[in-house]
């Protein structure tokens, strides 16, 4: 029979699929030994089967009883007992933490009556009933599903009845009252009285954290971070332990290493005489973890052990709650912390040298996407700039954007295209859908481990807190500071590294870590005065350089000109994956391609394209230049005939107004010609029209132009003792008979090219892989490809029938929304459906050319996850834009370290 619910003392930390990640980690602390309340699991198996029938399986209420009597047992006391109580926590946990789900709800097991017990069991009456009132608004809320200002504006009243700021001013006769009131609350608001019966408000609080992992938040977060819908979520329930005992009592939070910088020693913040949520919620300022040092020295040895412990057990940075009940440490939750870009870098490299894990695992703790976010430009030092405020940097990058004070006004803002910073006094849980759409985050309340600095981090947004300096008046939607007053929509900058706040606009530079990419860890070290960076700088370098050993696949840049090339090889890139030709048509030379198709015969035609003809080869002396020695494809022309020419409508019009005032001309004769040629040429789906290989043969000439070209580019550049390595590339291949076409035609050139220079031409002549019938058929096309490339843009279009300019627009967001895609296909690969046309094209392809070479070009090459997808499928190389070619190079290294391929070639 399924068990359904796990004493803490059960289980371990690899239980976080049935445990979840709270539970599997408290498991793990009482394994080691460390001092957890005692308590125990209700598995997401549960909740998965709550989430089908929509009530709670029976035999949970029945091992909930044998277990809470085991938890009696453990501590002597027992739920509703009139002289001790047991109090009990109940704590929502699902496999990946969650923001946006049930909060935890605190003195589960307080009544009218056991209010009075503990109080007398403590000797403390105040304490007692700032329980029973935290209860009461805890349960309120999130199980009772009250607004919460119901709650805080009754404290407020209290406060300032008794003419007191904070709550822990109020004697235990205020808290009587309050509790008298939110009692009243419940019972309006719900229309029944607060639950006084224990085990009811026990079964109560499991069910609703059942309930809330399919709330819309939950949901939204989930989206978001693409975890699936259907893993449920765990819950703990567990013996209270009390940090709101007076001043020998407290909670925190703490980390193991600073979260936000990487610096290696300990972090934290500790409030006394509090409990729960106060430290996160940012209600009154928090000390620092030295201070604990001075109140309590015994108490903050006995945590540094407990923590020096954790780091050591789970080789990682270590992110824990703990509380402290009249000089008694209990360890409360623990984790492998988040933390943010810069610091996983550091980290990563700390841990090696102190020889706790190894190279290869040190790079599994790092991503490409936190090397990307190391990449964006920072905030100009020495750019003019109006300092308004400074608060806590919790989140490093640099944003500058209008303000918004809500959701709707952040969303709004980003909808329509523009950067918006949030601005809270404090955030919860609620304001995730602003949080997301924002650039980044300011709040003028809470420390480094508040709701906003904690969750900034896990999205990788720059985030500034605790800027006490400013008066957030979300009522008048605005900010006050100084003689400055801010309205929606002005202009703020914030930097989440230094947690400054500017006024306008500010101008932004290279990051360091930009500097190092293309420079070198000389260059960029050179000019840096702090320690922090430097340390950065050089940990980052440890590790692209390990990833540079241990990767298989190549990384190479899509450029189209020498510049683009230049930067691309700056950055690391290995050759050029997809040079685009028809960029070079654009522009000025767009008039010599309207000849090239207005050509009434073959005469016009081959003195239209022999005008093109030095302007392609400077094209690709540039390009190869820039490659010397490195591999470059270089794609024939592809996109259909219309990009080329004018737009349809503009033309009838120009035309039409021409006839109507009777104008005359070479330039409306020019616009008549080109009219019909558009009219001509027209398609009513170009996407699946002329285009491609064709284009090249409707249009002789065209393709011949090109790889002409190349071969006179490569003949010069050998004359100048240069080593140009290009490769053609024929696109939208569909059959190989069109390859076969092509390739003769080139092998003519190339031989005319080589009989009159005297030099050898092995230029090797492939073609994408961006049709489905070409994977299909990649064993013939393969006897006439030298190598093959993935298209994959195209073949996402072409497999799944999306025209991807129409649909991204037009129904993505719904299908984001109700399930059908988690991600875009054009972000990141489809595995199951084009990635598989990937795979039969590699192993069809290789089983008629064993070792054919092949690679991929369009956006997935950058994308990490496709990433690991080709390194598994067998792919040589991937190609992307030049700005991503670090990340792909970091990713293309773990992609190996994380299946473990090290070492086996
Ligand atoms: P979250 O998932 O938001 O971190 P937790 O379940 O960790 O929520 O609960 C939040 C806080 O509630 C904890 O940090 C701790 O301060 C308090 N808390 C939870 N369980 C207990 C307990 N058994 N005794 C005392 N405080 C508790
Ligand atoms: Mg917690
Ligand atoms: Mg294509």
């Amino acid at each position: 029979m399924t068990q359904y619910v796990h004493m803490f003392s059960d289980g371990d930390r690899d239980q976080k699929d049935l445990l979840g990640g709270k539970g599997a980690n408290l498991a793990e602390m009482v394994k080691l030994g460390l001092p957890v309340p005692p308590g125990f699991t209700i598995t997401t198996e549960a909740c998965r089967a709550y989430l089908t029938v929509g009530k709670v399986p029976p035999e949970v209420r029945v091992e909930v009883t044998q277990r809470l009597r085991d938890v009696e047992d453990l501590i002597g006391r027992t739920l509703g007992d009139s002289e001790e109580p047991l109090l009990l926590s109940v704590r929502s946990g699902a496999k990946f933490s969650m923001p946006g789900m049930m909060e935890t709800v605190l003195n589960v097991g307080l009544n009218d009556d056991t209010v009075h017990s503990l109080a007398a069991f403590a000797g403390d009456e105040r304490f007692a009933w700032d329980s029973y009132r935290r209860l009461i608004q805890m349960f309120g809320k999130t199980v009772l599903d009250i607004d919460s200002e119901h709650f805080s504006d009754i404290l407020e009243a209290h406060k300032v009845a008794a003419g007191v700021t904070a709550d822990v001013e109020l004697s235990a006769d205020h808290l009587k009252q309050v509790v008298a009131d939110f009692k009243q609350v419940v019972e309006r608001e719900t229309g029944s009285p607060f639950p006084q019966t224990p085990r009811r408000q026990v079964d109560m609080a499991i069910e609703a954290v059942f309930r809330s992992w399919n709330t819309e938040r939950a949901r939204l977060y989930r989206r978001r971070e693409r975890i699936a819908d259907d893993l449920g979520t765990a819950v703990n329930v567990q013996a209270m332990v009390f940090g709101n005992l007076g001043e020998t009592s407290g909670t925190g939070v703490c980390f193991t290493r600073d979260p936000s910088s990487g610096h290696s020693g300990v972090y934290g913040d500790y409030l006394p005489n509090a409990q729960g949520e106060d430290v996160v919620a940012g209600i009154r300022n928090t000390l620092a973890l030295t201070d604990l040092q001075e109140r309590d020295p015994a108490a903050y040895k006995e945590l540094r052990t407990a923590m020096r412990r954790l780091e050591t057990h789970y080789r990682d940075l270590c992110d824990i709650e703990f509380t402290i009940e009249r000089g008694t440490l209990w360890m409360l939750q623990t984790r492998v912390g988040k933390r943010t870009a810069g610091a996983a870098f550091r980290i990563a490299t700390q841990l090696v040298d102190e020889q706790l894990i190894t190279m290869n695992e040190a790079l599994e703790r790092v991503t490409g996407e936190q090397l990307g976010q190391l990449l964006f430009p920072q905030f100009d030092k020495d750019a003019e700039r109006i300092h308004i405020a400074t608060g806590m940097g919790a989140s490093p990058g640099a944003a500058v954007g209008g303000v918004a004070f809500d959701n709707a006004s952040a969303v709004a803002r980003q909808e329509s295209g523009l950067p918006v910073i949030l601005v809270r006094r404090e955030t919860s849980p609620e304001d995730l859908p602003g949080m997301i759409a924002a650039a980044g985050v300011l709040t003028a309340r809470g420390g480094k481990t508040s709701h906003a600095a904690v969750v900034a981090r896990g999205m990788g947004k720059c985030a500034v807190v605790g800027a006490e300096d400013l008066v957030v008046d979300v009522a008048a939607k605005e900010i006050r500071v100084g003689e400055h007053v801010i309205h929606e929509g002005d202009t703020i900058a914030i930097d989440g590294k230094t947690g400054e706040v500017f006024l306008g606009d500010v101008s932004v530079v290279d990051s360091p870590v930009m500097t190092y990419i293309s420079e070198g860890v000389e260059a960029a070290v050179a000019h840096l005065d702090d320690e922090e960076t430097r340390e950065l700088v050089e940990a980052v370098h440890r590790l692209l350089t390990h990833a540079d050993e241990v990767r298989r696949l190549r990384v190479r840049a899509n450029a189209d000109t020498g510049e683009d090339a230049q930067r691309a090889r700056d950055r690391g890139a290995e050759g050029i994956g997809l040079c685009r030709t028809e960029h070079q048509f654009l522009g000025e030379r767009r008039t010599q391609i309207e000849r090239v198709v207005l050509a009434k015969d073959d005469t016009e035609r081959d003195a239209a394209l022999a005008e093109l003809l030095p302007e392609q080869i400077g094209d690709f002396i540039d390009l190869l230049t820039a490659m010397d020695g490195l591999p470059t494809t270089i794609r024939l022309i592809d996109p259909p005939l219309h990009e080329f020419l004018p737009d349809l409508t503009d033309l009838s019009v120009a035309v039409a107004l021409a006839d109507e005032r009777g104008e005359t001309g070479e330039e409306v004769e020019r616009n008549r010609a080109l009219l019909e040629a558009v009219r001509a040429t027209h398609e009513s789906n170009p996407m699946l029209g002329l285009r491609g290989v064709r284009l090249g043969l409707k249009i002789p000439g065209l393709f011949a132009l090109q790889i002409r070209a190349i071969a006179e580019a490569v003949v010069r550049l050998r004359a100048e003792g240069k080593d140009p390595q290009p490769e053609i590339m024929v696109p939208l291949i569909g059959s190989n008979r069109e390859l076969v076409i092509v390739r003769r035609q080139a092998e003519e050139i190339l031989a005319e090219v080589s009989e009159v220079t005297g030099q050898t031409l092995d230029i090797p002549i492939g073609c994408m892989i961006e049709l489905p019938r070409a994977a299909l058929t990649a064993n013939r096309i393969a006897q006439t490809a030298d190598f093959f490339s993935f298209g994959t843009n195209d073949l996402t279009q072409t497999t799944w029938g999306f025209s991807r300019d129409d649909v991204e627009t037009a129904f993505f967001p719904k299908y984001l929304e109700n399930g059908v895609l988690t991600i875009s296909p054009f972000e990141t690969l489809d595995a199951l459906g084009v990635g598989e046309l990937v795979k039969i094209g590699i192993e069809k392809g290789r089983s008629t050319k064993p070792g054919l070479k092949a690679g991929v070009c369009g956006e997935h090459g950058g994308d990490p996850e496709s990433i690991h997808f080709f390194n598994a499928a067998g792919l040589d190389y991937v190609s992307c834009s030049p700005f991503r070619v670090p990340v792909a190079r970091l990713e293309a290294g773990r992609a190996v370290v994380l299946t473990d391929e090290v070492g086996t070639r």
